[in-house]
């Protein structure tokens, strides 16, 4: 057990063995749920087996999923020495994006899986692009299947060589990635170093987990707390509720409320029902704010201090990957945004550059449209007033949701915002 947090994406494409390295490192850690050892030891020795084995933690991890049961790799926890895991949704799962890009699920690091038979495949070079577009800070490469390879060297480095031009094309900085030959299925290299890959003398997979660097919690940054609900309580007045997504709020703040643009000093701050003299990223807390009334803020206003306020966009530039919309999207179109708590129609004014997914480079300057798979840069302009940032200054309100027809059709982050 450890006081440290990590969120971890496990990304690759499919059948290269995310499930199964996932089940090998709950089962490597001793995080598999105490009912399905249990379970399995009953089982194993129904059998006449005896012994518990990692094949029947997979064999049930199987069977549950078939069942549609709980068992999802997604939302599964193992501790290391260093660090309390938390596996988030992967590429893939159905709103992942979204997920992500709403802070529900921010990943902080990624591992990448590839398989030694089959190398870098289409949906290795999707989860590339995303994982950098969405701000992955370090990517661990198992290159799994070790074992169908006979353990050969030299599929290892083609599949590394692979991986390494692919990275480079998306400008994800090599020195933020580590390599390492492993077999999820028969444990070479997860939480003992193999005899199978004696030509292999770096990390294994738990001490490249172990020295994943620590996420920096956002205290630095100015205070942005997205409101989520605003209450009357008697004895107290209005009380807007919300999570501290960065910076501090203290009592005795002057903060300012945007878009609603209004404003006053923080008289208390309340959290888990107790008064707290300040919260902190992560918190969720209910406030009071002296002068301001119920009718005066609303879900989707930012609270931020006065003299550095939550920015307000006139227009904004982002970047947006479309992932599945059914026909084509063309300047003019007005879908939903969903911003941290806010939902705002916002209409895409113009297409700017389409962008090269899998390179990251401009493959073509104004297009008349864009359809699924295809990443842009675009110009946005909301409907109605909506706090956003620049993701590159707090990535934490600078991402959104596209949303149309019931399902998230796109995800981007904001490159450049034009301030009301
Ligand atoms: P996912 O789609 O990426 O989650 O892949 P799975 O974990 O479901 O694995 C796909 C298939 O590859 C399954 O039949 C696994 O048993 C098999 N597999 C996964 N890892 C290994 C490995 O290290 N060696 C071998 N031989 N098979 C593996």
């Amino acid at each position: 057990m450890s006081d440290r947090h990590q969120n971890l994406a496990i990304i690759g494409h499919v059948d290269h063995g995310k499930s199964t390295l996932v089940g090998r490192l709950l089962y490597e850690t001793g995080s598999v749920p105490e009912h399905v050892i249990e379970q399995h030891k009953e089982e194993a020795e129904e059998k006449g087996k005896g012994g518990f084995e990692f094949a029947y933690v997979m064999d049930n991890l199987a069977e549950e999923r078939e069942r549609g049961v709980t068992i999802d790799i997604a939302h599964q926890e193992f501790s290391t020495d260093a660090y309390d895991f938390t596996i988030v949704d992967c590429p893939g799962h159905r709103d992942f994006v979204k997920n992500m890009i709403t802070g529900a699920s921010q990943a902080d690091n990624a591992v990448l899986v590839v398989a030694a038979d089959d190398g870098v495949a289409p949906q290795t070079r999707e989860h590339v692009f995303l994982a950098r577009t969405l701000g992955i800070g370090e990517l661990i490469v198992g290159v799994n299947k070790m074992d169908l390879v006979d353990y050969n060297e030299s599929d290892y480095e083609q599949v590394v060589s692979e991986v390494e031009d692919l990275l480079k094309q998306v400008r994800f900085g090599t020195e933020d990635a580590s390599f390492i030959p492993i077999s999820a299925f028969e444990g070479d290299n997860i939480a003992e170093r193999s005899d199978n890959t004696d030509w292999y003398d770096g990390d294994i997979l738990l001490e490249a987990l172990n020295d994943l660097p620590e996420p920096e919690p956002p205290t630095d940054a100015p205070l942005r707390l997205p409101i989520q609900d605003v209450y009357t309580i008697d004895g107290i007045g209005t009380v807007p509720v919300g999570r501290v997504e960065t910076g501090i709020l203290n009592v005795g703040d002057n903060v300012s409320f945007q878009p609603s643009d209004v404003g006053g000093e923080v008289k208390t701050v309340e959290m888990h029902h107790e008064e707290v003299p300040k919260a902190e990223p992560g918190d969720n807390v209910g406030f009071n704010v002296r002068g301001i009334g119920k009718d005066d803020i609303r879900r989707g206003d930012v609270c931020g201090p006065a003299d550095d306020p939550p920015t307000v966009a006139e227009t904004f530039q982002a970047q947006i990957v479309v992932m599945q919309h059914p026909s084509v999207i063309t300047a003019g179109y007005t879908p939903v945004f969903h911003a941290h708590t806010a939902q705002v129609a916002c209409t895409i004014e113009s297409i700017d550059q389409k962008i090269d997914p899998s390179s990251g480079e401009v493959a073509e300057e104004n297009p008349d449209f864009i359809q699924n798979g295809d990443a842009a840069v675009v110009t946005i302009r909301p409907q109605k007033p909506l706090s956003i940032e620049p993701s590159g200054e707090i990535p934490e309100l600078g991402s959104f949701a596209i949303r149309d027809m019931g399902q998230t059709i796109a995800a981007g982050k904001v490159l450049d915002v034009n301030e009301r």
